[in-house]
């Protein structure tokens, strides 16, 4: 069974019926993957597109496709701010990011200073477990014990 060639839909836009070998295109703008190109045809035309990407050198024509891809999704979504709008969204994200960072980072520093001892206290070791404890500051202890019965 041959497979059928497959042209890029920007080859395809511009009239051909197969990709060059080295068209840079063809990863991103597959007829499986429409969506990107028909995103990019109306944002910035096929024409103005494939000028950007022919400016750039051959090992960043990936990257830039799929910045200009980006650029014209988010331009869909945001109109009014595009990439912009995106940009201070995770400037904003940043911005919370590091200052619960540094609460963080201040908590674990008063918790390092407070000296809490890790290891188990003696008196819990002899601690009996029959007997109900009674604080002593406590100035009801005796009627706590009292109404429950307390075996003192
Ligand atoms: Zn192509």
């Amino acid at each position: 069974m041959e497979s059928k060639p497959v042209v890029c839909a920007v080859c395809k836009h511009n009239g051909k019926q197969l990709c060059d070998p080295n068209c840079c295109f063809a990863r991103h703008f597959m007829p499986s993957n429409l969506e990107d190109f028909q995103i990019v045809k109306q944002h910035f035309g096929i024409t103005n597109f494939t000028k950007l990407v022919d400016k750039v050198a051959d090992d960043q024509k990936d990257s830039a496709i799929e910045s200009l891809v980006y650029e014209a999704t988010i331009r869909r979504m945001t109109p009014i701010e595009g990439t912009l709008g995106a940009k201070a969204v995770l400037q904003d994200k940043i911005r919370k990011t590091i200052k619960e960072l540094v609460r963080a980072k201040r908590k674990l520093e008063s918790l390092k200073s407070t000296k809490t001892p890790i290891t188990t206290p003696p008196f819990v070791a002899d601690f009996d477990l029959n007997v109900v404890p009674v604080m002593e500051n406590s100035t009801d202890s005796k009627e706590d014990n009292s109404k429950t019965g307390g075996s003192r």
